[in-house]
């Protein structure tokens, strides 16, 4: 099923369905009792899914849209008049699809798909009654996409935690760290293929003990085949069985601390326990520090500082725990380097604000240099990010629809006004 110009025309709930059971079965993911949803995420990410890659191919196309109308004389007030129509006939008509004629319909009624209120062409609220106010450069359509995206999921995980050991789902998943085990076996070869399908399998729902069975066809026993002692629910085969004590196994082994803890939340939490899936409720409780929203600088031979004509280097890196998300804190360097190599002066710093990603730290070695460098320097970068080389590149437009945009828009503001420099910047890879 091909889905070129839906921007504009909107794709149904049935026509999604289509998509997403296509996609399921590209997927090798067992079909008897599999959970679509967590089938979906499982198989092809939270931004890789069919409905997320709809959201942010509509979403760009609108700002595209947003940005080209603003240069055209009424164009911006004729959308707002058109939204507010629009909007209304969508609330009478309990948000109708046939009502859908171009790519603002289709976006309105996505928005309130997703259960957020479509204000105006410029103002959203979320279900959580965050405001999204779009104005100019500084929107990234794929962060309010993933927004979006995750208002979609979080309504398939209130239908996914009624299915088979979902409960605990209603609340919202941890995406990042429930695939985090998942993603990194690609890279370790010491892990079967056929280990990661079972993982899959155990994550979508599709395992069937006996007690599963059984509820289904009752000729099938739904006594325990290895022990014979009690009934295999989830719970015996995960964590109660006597015989997987038997199972040499180092991983097993390590888990069996936790047996006391499956079978007191076995009833509360079996998508924790019995699929590996973390309900975001758990994650929650943990307290963590927020990061510093102040820039933080310290200086490398500060007696040599001069932000004159020369080439610059620049890095990032997340840290010590640069693998999960929520705790990656970014340090950010940048250096002044002769051309033998020795360094004339530098500075580090931290990456203020809550977005820490090893990208963003790259950009920010870019902006401070373009902040502090002398009017009509002339400079080389040098940054090992190709995405801050390519979007740099790409120039203002590009980085606009970059998730940095607000740090883009700073860079290329810095340099159009001459305020700073007037010379070249050429960003290089090694
Ligand atoms: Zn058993």
């Amino acid at each position: 099923m091909a889905t070129w110009g839906h921007q504009a025309a909107g794709v149904s709930e049935s026509q999604l369905l289509h998509l997403e059971r296509d996609a399921m079965a590209c997927s090798g993911i067992s079909t008897a009792g599999r959970c679509r949803a967590i089938g979906l995420l499982v198989a092809y990410g939270v931004l890789g899914t069919p409905r997320a890659r709809i959201i942010r191919e509509t979403l760009r196309d609108w700002f595209g849209m947003l940005r080209l109308a603003e240069s055209q004389p009424n164009a911006i007030e004729s959308i707002r008049s058109a939204w507010a129509k629009a909007k209304t006939v969508f609330r009478l008509n309990n948000n109708n699809i046939q009502s859908v004629h171009g790519i603002m319909s289709n976006l309105i009624h996505m928005l309130i798909q997703a259960k957020w209120n479509p204000v105006a062409y410029n103002m959203w609220v979320d279900p959580s009654g965050t405001q999204w106010v779009t104005s100019n450069f500084k929107v990234a359509p794929d962060i309010v996409a993933a927004a979006l995206t995750k208002s979609f999921l979080n309504i398939d995980l209130i239908r996914a935690s009624q299915h088979y050991d979902g409960k605990g789902l209603q609340c919202g998943l941890d995406t990042d760290n429930t695939l985090r085990y998942l993603r990194n076996i690609k890279t370790r070869c010491n892990v079967t293929h056929s280990f990661k399908a079972m993982l899959e399998t155990i994550t979508s729902g599709a395992m069937w003990p006996a007690v599963r069975v059984n509820s289904i066809s009752s000729i099938f026993p739904d006594l325990c085949p290895r022990c014979k002692l009690a009934p295999e629910t989830a719970l015996h085969t995960f964590w109660t069985c006597p015989c997987n004590k038997d199972i040499d196994e180092p991983m097993i082994a390590k888990t069996n601390k936790y047996i006391q803890r499956a079978v007191l939340e076995a009833e509360t939490l079996p998508c924790l326990w019995f699929r590996g899936l973390l309900p975001q409720a758990v994650i929650d409780k943990v307290e963590i520090p927020p990061p510093p929203g102040e820039l933080d600088i310290e200086y490398i031979n500060p007696l040599n500082i001069k932000w004159t004509s020369g080439i610059y280097y620049g890095d990032a890196s997340g840290g010590e725990h640069t693998q999960h998300n929520k705790l990656r804190r970014c340090g950010v360097g940048l250096a002044s380097v002769s051309a033998d190599g020795t360094i004339f002066f530098g500075l580090y710093s931290n990456l203020p604000g809550a977005v820490q990603s090893v990208g963003r730290g790259e950009l920010l070695a870019l902006v401070l240099l373009i902040r502090f460098l002398e009017s009509l320097a002339d400079c080389e970068f040098i940054t090992d990010n190709e995405n801050v080389y390519k979007t740099f590149n790409g120039g203002p437009r590009k980085g606009a629809n970059s998730a940095n945009c607000d740090m883009y828009e700073e860079v290329f503001r810095l340099i159009y006004e001459g305020l700073k420099n007037e010379g070249e910047m050429d960003a290089i890879t090694p």
